[in-house]
C-alpha cells in the first residue's frame, strides 16, 4: 500500500495573515509530502508495506518510524489549524479550567513549553488514561501515540514550520499559530476519547485486511471486557 499526501481541509491561502501560504506551500507541499515520498519509498517489500499508518507509528524503528510519525504528527497539525473562528465544547471548556485553571493559563502554559523545546520537535495537548489533560513536548518525531497518550492538540515547533515568516523568532510563531487552533477539531477529539475511553484515538480499521481484522477484534474485545 502506498500512502497519499492528505488533501488540507483548507486552501493554502486559508491562514493567512497568521501562516502565509508560502509557509503552507512548503511546510505542506515540501517538508509534509517529502515524509510521505520517504515512507513508501522505505517500506516498500517490508512487513510493514500493508500495514496501517498508526501500526507503523507504534511499532517500526528507525528511518521507517521517523518518517511515519513524521506523517501522522503534520496530519494532525493541519487538521487542528483553521482559518475561521471556533471556539472549545463545554466538555473541552470544562477540562482546561479543571486542569489549567483557565483557557488564558493554558495558553501560557502551552507556548512556554514550545518556545522552551529545545531543537526540533512538537508540543502536545495529550489526555492520560486517567482522563486528565496534559500538556507534552516530544523530540524530532516522537509521538504521543507511540507512548499511549492521546493527542488532542499539537503545534509543530520545528524550524521549517516557521523559517519563512519569522526566520527563528519562535515566539512571534506561536502567537500566531495560536490564532488559528482549530477548536472544533480538538473538541471532536475529546468526544472520540468520552464516546470509547478503551478505544480512544484508535479508531476502527475499515480495510479489508489481516491486521485490520486483528485491531477490530482486540478493540471490540476489550469493549465487551469491561
Ligand atoms: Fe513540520
Amino acid at each position: 500500500m502506498q500512502f497519499t499526501l492528505m488533501t488540507l481541509p483548507y486552501e493554502q491561502t486559508a491562514l493567512e495573515p497568521h501562516i502565509s501560504a508560502e509557509t503552507v506551500s512548503f511546510h505542506y507541499g515540501k517538508h509534509h509530502a517529502g515524509y510521505v515520498n520517504k515512507l513508501n519509498g522505505l517500506i516498500g517489500g517490508t512487513e510493514y508495506e500493508d500495514k496501517p499508518l498508526e501500526y507503523i507509528v507504534k511499532y517500526a524503528g528507525g528511518a521507517v518510524f521517523n518518517n511515519a510519525a513524521q506523517v501522522f504528527n503534520h496530519d494532525f497539525y493541519w487538521y487542528g489549524l483553521s482559518g475561521t473562528p471556533t471556539a472549545p465544547s463545554v466538555e473541552l471548556s470544562d477540562l482546561i479550567e479543571r486542569d489549567f485553571g483557565s483557557l488564558e493559563a493554558f495558553k501560557e502554559l502551552f507556548l512556554t513549553a514550545a518556545a522552551g523545546l529545545f531543537g526540533s520537535g512538537w508540543v502536545w495537548l495529550v489526555i492520560t488514561k486517567e482522563n486528565k489533560l496534559e500538556i507534552e513536548q516530544t523530540s524530532n518525531a516522537d509521538t504521543p501515540i507511540r507512548h499511549g497518550r492521546i493527542p488532542l492538540l499539537t503545534c509543530d515547533v520545528w524550524e521549517h514550520a516557521y523559517y519563512i515568516d519569522h526566520r527563528n523568532a519562535r515566539p512571534e510563531y506561536l502567537e500566531k499559530w495560536w490564532k488559528l487552533v482549530n477548536w472544533e477539531f480538538v473538541s471532536d477529539n475529546l468526544a472520540k476519547v468520552e464516546n470509547d475511553p478503551i478505544a480512544g484515538y484508535s479508531q476502527s480499521c475499515n480495510d479489508d485486511n489481516e491486521v485490520c481484522d486483528y485491531v477490530d477484534t482486540m478493540q471490540e474485545n476489550e469493549r465487551t471486557a469491561t
